[in-house]
């Protein structure tokens, strides 16, 4: 079966295709067959298109105000040229796209119909810079394969389970029943480490009490009873929760009243303020970037000090409030950019929970070893360096939709 991904951001859209032989899915993931990735940020004048296939690297420009026959001129170099790796588009038995909002409409990955498409229109009010290019890229699937299925796997998805304890804030009601609530993100990643995460201690899921640390650009923890995601750090938005690249986090909501009362901040400003300017980069000044805070300590500089600190003050109280809503902590899992690659980040995390008796072995994480336990033999919590795959993730969720049907 051969499954197109397509993973579109803001100002990126990321695409796979893999081959799934066999009646089974795989248990490790296979890797992709082609790789196509759409960067509009590189230049005002034009994107940069990369492709990845057949061992052949390539790029090309495309055109900033054609993005959606930009995706149609991704996909040409599936069949033609130096990357192709088939003969026609309709060899594509079925097309995922990742989705990061669902709004309370969606609790699992399902097909694209128009009224889903509705839909995720009607939800652009809530993930303004995503859902208009996750259209984009169903469009532009429509418009070469209009015969193939297409499914949605939504990033608020995982979360839906949450209690209402949780999900609900503590704010007038009425606003919960308008759809102010929190939802919660990556959550496609979230339920891919909870299962790796099985695979790799040997158990069912059913059995198993985690946290999953997705720590990239943008961070969430989940805490994950049973398979479910019972709590997380994001909320309404993917601002909530813990301090971030560019973005705050939770902050004291009285601060942005303060800002609009006494320095005149309307709602962009306050926008591109909490979003864009602050987290690590509101404390370094010039990056949001954890190797830059890293390579800025090394050389003694006190704010990048300071924004590591903080970054792993944040973690660790939200890892405590999500231990909060579990009995038990099986393994601690730190994924993406920041959980996969950096000791220091993973050790300073781990040493505030040595009361668990949970235990790293330094040389061993200092390797950073992926899909694999880092925890002392001794250790009654595992901790596990996890490399997230969203795309074979939604990949999977295709297959089954496919099975089903
Ligand atoms: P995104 O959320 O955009 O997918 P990633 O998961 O790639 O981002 O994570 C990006 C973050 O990972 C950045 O803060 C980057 O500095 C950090 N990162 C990547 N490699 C390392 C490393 N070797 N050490 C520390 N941080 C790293």
């Amino acid at each position: 079966m051969k499954i197109l991904v397509l993973n579109a951001g803001s100002s990126s859209q990321k695409s796979s295709l893999y081959n799934v032989e066999g009646n089974t899915l795989p248990q490790q993931h296979p890797e992709p067959i082609w790789e196509g990735n759409i960067d509009w940020t590189a230049s005002n004048d034009f994107g940069t298109l990369k492709v990845k296939a057949n061992g052949i690297k390539q790029e090309m420009k495309l055109d900033p105000n054609k993005r959606v026959e930009g995706v149609s001129k991704m996909l040409e170099t599936l069949t033609q040229g130096e990357t192709q790796i088939l003969d026609q588009l309709s060899e594509i038995d079925i097309v995922g796209h990742r989705v990061v909002h669902g709004g309370s409409d969606y609790s699992e990955a399902i097909q694209i119909t128009p009224e889903v498409k509705q839909v995720i229109h009607r939800l652009i009010t809530l993930a303004p810079s995503h859902n208009p290019a996750h259209l984009e890229g169903i469009e532009a699937i429509e418009q070469v394969l209009p015969d193939v299925p297409q499914v949605a796997v939504f990033d608020t998805a995982f979360h839906s389970k949450m209690p209402l304890s949780s999900a609900v804030y503590p704010i007038p009601y009425q606003w919960f029943e308008k759809g102010i609530r929190r939802y919660g993100f990556h959550g496609t990643s979230h339920k891919y480490c909870a299962q790796r995460a099985a695979q790799l201690l040997g158990k069912p899921l059913e059995s198993l009490q985690l946290i999953t640390c997705h720590l990239g650009n943008g961070c969430s923890l989940a805490a994950i009873r049973e398979g479910i995601s019972v709590d997380t750090t994001m909320g309404f938005t993917p601002l909530e929760g813990l301090m971030m690249g560019t973005r705050s986090g939770s902050i004291d909501p009285a601060i942005l009243i303060y800002l609009m009362r006494n320095h005149h901040f309307d709602a962009d400003q306050l926008d591109i303020l909490l979003n864009k300017e602050s987290g690590i980069k509101g404390i370094v000044g010039s990056s949001g970037d954890m190797r830059y805070v890293l390579e800025q300590i090394e050389k003694g500089d006190e704010q990048a000090k300071l924004a590591f600190e903080m970054f792993i003050h944040h973690l660790k109280t939200s890892i405590g409030s999500m231990l909060g809503n579990l009995t038990r902590l099986d393994a601690l899992v730190f994924s993406a950019g920041i959980g996969e690659h950096s000791a220091p980040v993973r050790e300073a995390t781990c040493a505030g929970f040595e009361f668990l008796g949970l235990k790293i072995d330094v040389e061993k994480d200092a390797k950073s070893p992926i899909d694999t336990d880092i925890a002392t033999e001794d250790s009654p919590v595992r901790v596990l360096i996890i490399h997230t795959e969203e795309d074979w993730a939604i990949a999977s969720e295709c297959w089954q939709i496919l099975k089903q049907n």
